[in-house]
């Protein structure tokens, strides 16, 4: 909906502007006088002509003596006619030319107001017409958008698409589907007619289909969900209708739909009783995935990246029953995403993506891309001839901090306290046989919030993790407070963000990994998104006195991992005050300098 309509509203200003300035133009400027005035305005020689009418007496300026009631005067006055029997010797005594009243104004009339409405209509016109190019619009009720033309030689085949073997697996069925209808519908095999591609943004979906498409050489229709919703009820629904025709038109084909939450979120939980568009639409899609044959050869891949939200009849057997999981790259895969973006770049023979793809765990295909290019344009900016590791750890720091903000200056104080929390992260890190080692180090303020951070390095990554695990990671949080505590005998706001992660660690401990003994093994919540980890907590059904005792362990957790974080920090006082120096001094400490600093100890 966004760029599509913007009916602004200066076209009716103009038109109104227009209008005015026509409605002045073509009436004449009139008088309201009195009866005596207009008289004395006779005698004066302002009027020197007059029409009369039945209940009006109309005095022109200027009107040469030629007997009919001029069309565009300049001057007007008019004045009520009383019954006046001297009146018209009054007028010839001073010489008025006396025009009989001439009531037919039907030319002024035409003018002054047809005009201006065939002017609005002209607007209107364009406007639909405008809108007609940018959606369906009015006038092309029902025809798709311009957009949605099949895609031929996307280019994209499964070589570019780096790891998603079990989504290569899955997907090679559909391939060979597309590839050899025939083959499946002599065997009477049904043939998915709908794909759920099901992962966070970024992660591929669109370029899996992309290649699925590339792969079997079909046409590739694509179209997001948030495309149909249109201003005019109805057109959505319409467009729907519409891209299945063209669909079954040029099948065997592909249909992509991304973002298919934004149509297909579960029908009347909209406000005011739903979203009436998007509940046609949403059914016109059931409608046609239902009439479709299987067989025709039109495969609709979908994606999205909120599930759970999705409307229960869309994932129904015959529409989007197969869910594929297309998840952030793993280890090995992010190494391999790597390879693909750096393919057409001449990078240094230190570089070592696996370093790399180490130090962007959490990292999409996009944001590995995103730093493939970011690193390229660091080396072409400083000339130099090939891409060097130090661009990738530069743009690996851009990319995970946001940019390094130089201008954003903080005073010595919160500067010291700053690095002393980092420190205070790091030293708790290193004295957890657990915990993820230390990376990096740096005060540098960076982006909005993080005005520090410690990087730990995860060697591997991780599906299981244990309780000492989870409380180690606990303890590494609460290192930042602990250090702040012990130094300044202080607390500041900084802490913030590492509580909040902290408090959920222990409460998912408590409640979902049934790792408390009060609470015993039951799940109380569960994750929201089993999909993508986000952290969000949806709530089963328990007692108050549960959530109050849920609360009540999740307080202790932290509290007893406090005491031990402080106690080690206070053990290790002599370095922690050592490296918080040279951190303040140097602003960032990377791994060798922070294991240097450990090893030569207070
Ligand atoms: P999504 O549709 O899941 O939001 P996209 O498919 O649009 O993500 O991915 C965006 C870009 O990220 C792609 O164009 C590609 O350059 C890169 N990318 C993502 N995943 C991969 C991958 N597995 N292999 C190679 N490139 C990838
Ligand atoms: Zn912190």
């Amino acid at each position: 909906m966004e760029k599509k309509f913007q009916f602004s509203l200066s076209y009716l200003f103009i038109a109104l502007a227009i209008f005015i300035l026509l409605q002045n133009w073509l009436s004449p400027q009139i008088n309201n006088v009195s009866y005596s005035q207009f008289k004395s305005y006779v005698v004066d020689k302002k009027i020197n002509s007059v029409v009369i009418s039945s209940t009006l007496l109309k005095g022109y300026e200027k009107v040469e003596s030629s007997k009919k009631e001029p069309m565009f005067p300049d001057v007007l006055y008019i004045t009520p006619r009383i019954d006046d029997r001297n009146l018209v010797e009054f007028l010839e005594k001073y010489g008025i030319d006396i025009i009989a009243a001439n009531e037919n104004t039907f030319l002024r009339t035409l003018l002054s107001w047809i005009l201006p409405t065939l002017f609005f209509v002209g607007i209107w016109m364009f406007m639909m017409k405008r809108m007609g190019q940018a959606g369906g619009g009015m006038m092309t009720l029902g025809k798709s958008k311009a957009k949605i033309i099949a895609q031929t030689d996307l280019g994209v085949d499964f070589a570019s698409v780096a790891g998603h073997e079990e989504a290569k697996v899955e997907l090679a069925e559909v391939i060979e589907f597309l590839k050899t209808p025939e083959k499946f519908t002599r065997l009477g095999a049904k043939i998915p007619k709908g794909i759920l591609l099901v992962g966070p943004p970024g992660t591929g979906k669109t370029l899996l289909a992309k290649a699925v498409a590339g792969e079997s050489g079909v046409p590739f229709f694509s179209i997001s969900g948030s495309d149909f919703i249109e201003m005019f009820v109805g057109l959505g629904a319409a467009r729907v209708r519409d891209l299945f025709e063209q669909a079954n038109a040029k099948a065997p084909c592909i249909v992509f739909i991304d973002e298919l939450d934004s149509l297909g979120k579960a029908r009347g939980t909209g406000m005011m009783g739903g979203h009436d568009e998007r509940e046609q639409t949403l059914n016109q899609l059931l409608a046609e995935m239902d009439g479709f044959e299987v067989n025709k050869g039109v495969v609709i891949l979908a994606a999205t990246n909120r599930p759970e939200i999705l409307d229960p009849a869309l994932l129904r057997p015959g529409r989007f029953d197969r869910h594929i999981l297309v998840d952030r790259p793993d280890l090995k895969e992010r190494v391999a995403i790597l390879a693909v973006h750096a393919k057409g770049i001449k990078l240094a023979v230190e570089v070592d993506l696996g370093i790399i793809a180490r130090r962007t765990p959490g990292f999409t295909g996009a944001d590995l891309a995103n730093l493939v290019n970011e690193a390229t344009l660091l080396a072409v900016r400083k000339g130099k001839e090939q891409v060097e590791a130090t661009e990738f750890e530069e743009a690996i720091d851009r990319i995970v901090a946001g940019l390094e903000k130089k201008n954003r200056v903080l005073n010595e104080t919160e500067k010291k306290t700053v690095a002393y929390h980092e420190t205070g992260h790091a030293l708790v890190a290193t004295f957890r046989k657990t915990a993820e080692k230390v990376h990096k180090i740096s005060i540098v303020p960076r982006g909005i919030g993080a005005l520090g951070y410690t990087m730990q390095l995860p060697t591997e990554d991780r599906f299981l993790m244990s309780k000492t695990e989870l409380l180690e990671k606990i303890d590494v949080l609460l290192g930042g407070r602990g250090a702040e505590k012990i130094i300044f005998d202080e607390i500041t706001t900084g802490a913030q963000n590492d509580l909040q992660r902290a408090t959920d660690i222990a409460r998912s401990m408590v409640a979902m990994y049934g790792m408390n003994e009060k609470l015993g093994q039951v799940t109380y919540l569960q994750q929201a998104n089993q999909f993508l980890q986000q952290g969000l907590f949806q709530q089963k059904e328990f007692s108050d006195q549960t959530a109050l005792l849920i609360d009540e362990e999740v307080r202790k957790i932290i509290d007893e991992r406090m005491v031990l974080v402080e106690k080690t920090l206070v053990e290790q006082r002599p370095l922690l005050e050592k490296i918080a120096k040279t951190l303040l001094e140097k602003e960032a400490l990377d791994d060798e300098e922070f294991k240097a600093l450990l090893a030569e100890g207070a």
